[in-house]
């Protein structure tokens, strides 16, 4: 098998540079050809040698997106896309603008096994996890299709909220946070960066110890056991409490404050009831909560439940001394919510 060539760092490189009977200096060359300047492949490393360029191809792989659909939204310009990898799976990611920058949507793995009942992406499973090289990929297709319109284009902000459970594929993931952060490359800072999960309790801790400074998000979508055992599986093996006292320790340990994303679905979670209950969970955690409109999905019935009991929810949690944002929904007229893109493209439900 070919060396997934993206997927190593500086030194592993400098290593398989030895290897091949290359300089050193060339595994920097090569880094930055991959990191910096996106390389798709070998043949655009010019200051390499012709020989060097095929005996590089000869044994390493280099894992690509190549964009197989892009729908840009005329209210924002929000970007979706929906990139075809090497093997011929599909993944999609999103580009959206805010004030301070860029940020993209990542998607971690090829599916997800996490089962939430309302949720497009896990409706056949998980495929497989993605590699360091193939998270990296979607940065680096979404900035060369983006430099084409704009030389100086940047992403500034990273979120793994696209497709998958970023910590279901932890090491793959842990590694792909260490090459975008890298100086060689992108250089996105780790505060930048977040991460998003749907309650991976164990974790959960080990992020924190060992990587404390990037962001966490928690979808938490129902204030608890009763609710979130019966939308999201995962909630019967670390149930709401586990979760909730991870999130405290993250709180206390890093200082930073903690998101919890909230999907709001019609009866299922949005009552005055539940509003009061997850401001009482929470009151005096250093959080935010994010209401966000649930996307409806072909495949289930959920309903989103509609702006007036957002807003009397939201005031709800206020009330309570809850920080709380409904988020501004990017891309409203290309609203394709996470995993439909590529269920169409396999030819599923239409
Ligand atoms: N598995 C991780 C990363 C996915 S992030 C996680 O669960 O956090 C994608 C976000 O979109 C999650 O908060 C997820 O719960 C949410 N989501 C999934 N389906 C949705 C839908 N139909 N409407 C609104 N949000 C949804």
């Amino acid at each position: 098998m070919k060396t997934d060539i993206k997927s190593l760092t500086l030194a592993e490189l400098e290593d398989l540079a030895k290897e091949l009977g290359l300089q050193k200096f060339r595994a920097k060359q090569i880094y930055e050809w991959l990191h910096r300047q996106c390389a798709k492949s070998f043949d655009e490393m010019t200051n390499l040698s012709k020989e060097q360029r095929a005996k590089l191809d000869e044994l390493c792989e280099i894992k690509n997106c190549s964009i197989e659909k892009k729908l840009v939204s005329k209210l924002d310009g929000t970007k979706k896309y929906l990139f075809r990898l090497n093997d011929g799976e599909f993944i999609e990611s999103v580009l959206m603008k805010y004030k301070y920058g860029y940020t993209v949507c990542v998607s971690s793995q090829v599916g997800c096994n996490m089962k939430c009942s309302f949720c497009a992406s896990t409706i056949d499973g998980c495929v497989r996890n993605l590699a360091p090289s193939e998270i990296l990929s979607q940065v680096y297709a979404i900035t060369r299709d983006n430099r084409k319109e704009d030389r100086d284009f940047r992403v500034s902000h990273i979120v793994l909220m696209g497709m998958g459970e970023p910590l279901d594929n932890y090491e793959n993931v842990l590694r792909f946070l260490e090459l975008i952060t890298n100086g060689d490359g992108l250089n996105i800072g780790a505060r930048n960066i977040s991460i998003s999960t749907c309650g991976i309790v164990p974790k959960i801790y080990d992020l924190i110890e060992k990587h404390p400074q990037y962001t966490l998000s928690v979808s938490l979508h129902a204030p608890n056991d009763e609710i979130r055992d019966r939308i999201m599986p995962v909630n019967r093996k670390w149930n709401t409490e586990e979760l909730l006292e991870a999130c405290r320790v993250y709180t206390k340990q890093t200082s930073r404050r903690i998101s919890f994303e909230y999907a709001m679905m019609k009866d299922i979670n949005d009552t005055d009831e539940c509003a009061r209950e997850l401001a009482k969970r929470l009151k005096g955690m250093l959080c935010h909560v994010n209401l966000i409109p649930a996307n409806e999905v072909r495949e289930n019935d959920y309903q989103r439940s509609n702006n007036e009991r957002i807003k009397e929810f939201s005031k709800i949690l206020e009330a309570g001394g809850i920080t709380t944002t409904i988020r501004r929904s990017l891309g409203g007229d290309i609203d394709a919510s996470c995993g439909q893109l590529r269920r169409q493209s396999k030819g599923g439900e239409s």
